[in-house]
């Protein structure tokens, strides 16, 4: 591009850049902005559709994850990118809750859309949602319930609502009991690394055959076929080494002459290895984990003594296996002593789903466990998975910060209706900036009602007049249509859950209004919302500038591909 000084064109940019500045700049971002949300829109609450995703080499994903339709999706558009993030991050600070994020900064952006057709500048309105949000912080901390992080029951109502809408619904009794003793039993102090809990995906079986092991199972198989296939009261070594003679020796050491030499020479390695098993015998070891290879010969002297050795242990392994059975892992096995073993009740070789893994159970106190996922197919089990790791999600964050909030729309319906008080003390344009952000809140009872099939200005009326009367926990129950007290119903979710997405969904809104100037270096023409199934045509979000209640129309989007 070229800028006239004086007679002389001043060459800024290269031939092959775009640029787009002000209201076009600003109203791509938007539309790109609300694209986004929209494809996720159908999916939200427990009775959200979920959508099929089919990648360039044809492998299918069935989900009603926020996060995984948005990853799967190639999208390449910056600011639907932005969006994109919110998503990714809500799911790695608290697992749950990334499509209300990412339908929340599409609100955002809609109501935007139309102040800034009114005139107000972009930096008062991103001035005024960034005020809303943190009052909204200071609203929904002081309606947030405080619980008892040792109440069992109360934190599977926790898991069970995470998992409502997704693949695992129909089993969440089972499986809310084992994510809530999962976590449960990984906690320090209050402190919960999830991390600790390895899931197991295994086809054939129903959802509720799902386990929970209280202890770790390593996909491998003892190293040799003569090994016991059991061992009980088991001593467990953790090595870190290898039961094997360094080969190196071999290259540069030994210069064979006679055959007398190198049997000798083969002796003295059977030696070495002899004397490694021994040091593991000694100490009172009948389990051993080994980070490297096992020599043939090594297999047989641990058989001889009944040893179950394992071989190429991941490192992810050996530290499970550490923290489970309270071993210390041992770098040289020379150097091993009693104190180092870990103790399990039971190790065992088992099949699981036609596959054989190492079992160690019965551990005294499991600081890692491991949950087996079964579901009759591998699309099934698959979602069933990231049920359970938004849930265990929910789980973990309430453990840690002991907070609530009711869900089904009621902290979102009650956000409106004070942060519509509070904008009146805001006053100037500002005011109208938080007035928008108190209207887009309602975004979300209004697409839970949608996606129930109810009428949503029903729902939301209904909602608003019991928020009125100080029903600060009335929500909607997407399965009878009523509007109730949805902390006695058991849906409740963790507060973080609810900051956090308010928080990164302002972010990102935020961010998004202020730019002014998109200069790409490539070409951004081809950088629409690319999803595989149907996507975007055009400006999405349906008909705008309803206001109040409007959008009701968008309903379109990806969700007419289903
Ligand atoms: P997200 O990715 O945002 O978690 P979900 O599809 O899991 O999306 O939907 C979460 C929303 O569904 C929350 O607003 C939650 O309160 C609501 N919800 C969950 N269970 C129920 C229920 N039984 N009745 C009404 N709303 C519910
Ligand atoms: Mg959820």
């Amino acid at each position: 591009m070229a800028q006239q000084m004086g007679n002389q064109p001043l060459i800024v940019l290269s031939d092959d850049s775009q640029r787009t500045s002000g209201k076009d700049a600003q109203s791509m971002n938007i539309t790109a902005g609300k694209a986004v949300a929209e494809a996720v829109r159908t999916t939200l609450g427990p009775k959200g559709m979920d959508k099929m995703l089919v990648d360039s080499s044809g492998n299918v994903v069935v989900t009603n994850d926020g996060v995984t339709i948005l990853k799967e999706m190639d999208i390449e558009h910056p600011a639907a990118n932005m969006i994109v993030e919110v998503a990714e991050t809500q799911e790695n600070e608290v697992g749950d809750g990334t499509t209300s994020a990412v339908i929340v900064s599409g609100e955002l952006l809609k109501e935007a859309e139309e102040l800034l057709e009114q005139d107000i500048h972009a930096t008062t309105l991103a001035q005024g949602y960034r005020e809303a949000s943190q009052q909204a912080r200071e609203i929904l901390e002081d309606i947030a319930i405080d619980i008892d992080s040792e109440d069992t029951e109360y934190l599977e109502k926790i898991a069970a609502t995470a998992m409502t809408g997704k693949g695992a619904e129909n089993a969440k009794d089972v499986l809310s009991e084992l994510v809530v003793r999962a976590v449960q039993s990984v906690a320090d102090d209050g402190v919960v690394d999830t991390d600790n809990i390895k899931v197991e995906k295994v086809t054939g079986g129903a959802i509720e055959n799902s386990e929970l092991v209280e202890g770790v199972i390593v996909d491998k198989e003892r190293v040799s076929e003569n090994m016991p296939f059991a061992v009980e009261d088991a001593n467990v070594a953790l090595l870190g080494d290898a039961l094997e003679v360094q080969e190196t020796e071999i290259d540069t050491e030994v210069n064979v002459t006679d055959p007398d030499q190198l049997q000798e020479f083969l002796d003295q390695e059977e030696q070495q290895l002899e004397e490694m098993v021994d040091a593991l015998h000694d100490v009172g070891a009948n389990v051993v984990f080994v980070d490297g290879g096992i020599d043939d010969m090594a297999q047989h002297y641990l058989a001889q003594h009944g040893i179950l050795a394992v071989r190429r242990t991941s490192s992810d392994d050996i530290s499970r296996l550490a923290r489970a059975t309270g071993a210390t892992p041992v770098s040289n096995v020379k150097d091993i002593e009693a104190d180092d073993l870990g103790h399990a009740g039971n190790v065992a070789q088992k099949d699981i789903g036609g596959d054989e893994r190492i079992f160690v159970e019965d551990v005294a106190d499991a600081k890692s466990v491991t949950l087996i996922l079964r579901g009759g197919t591998e699309h099934v089990v698959d979602e069933v998975e990231r049920a359970i790791d938004d849930s265990l999600g929910v789980v973990r964050v309430t453990l840690e910060d002991g907070q609530v909030l009711p869900g089904g729309g009621a902290p979102e319906t009650e956000l409106a209706m004070r942060l519509r008080d509070y904008a009146d003390s805001v006053g100037g344009r500002e005011q109208l900036a938080v007035e928008a952000f108190a209207d887009t809140l309602e975004v979300i009872p209004r697409t839970l009602a949608e996606n129930a099939g109810l009428d949503s200005i029903d729902s939301l009326v209904d909602l608003r007049s019991q928020h009125d009367g100080g029903a600060t926990a009335a929500g909607l129950d997407a399965y009878t249509g009523e509007v109730i007290d949805m902390d006695d119903e058991g849906v409740v979710e963790p507060l973080r859950v609810k900051t956090q997405a308010l928080e990164s969904a302002t972010e990102a809104a935020t961010m998004i209004l202020r730019i002014d100037d998109v200069i790409a270096a490539g070409d951004l023409a081809g950088g629409q919302i690319d999803s595989d199934s149907g996507g975007d045509d055009g400006p999405a979000g349906g008909p705008g500038g309803a206001g109040g209640m409007g959008g009701m129309g968008g309903m379109g989007g990806m969700g007419g591909a289903m």
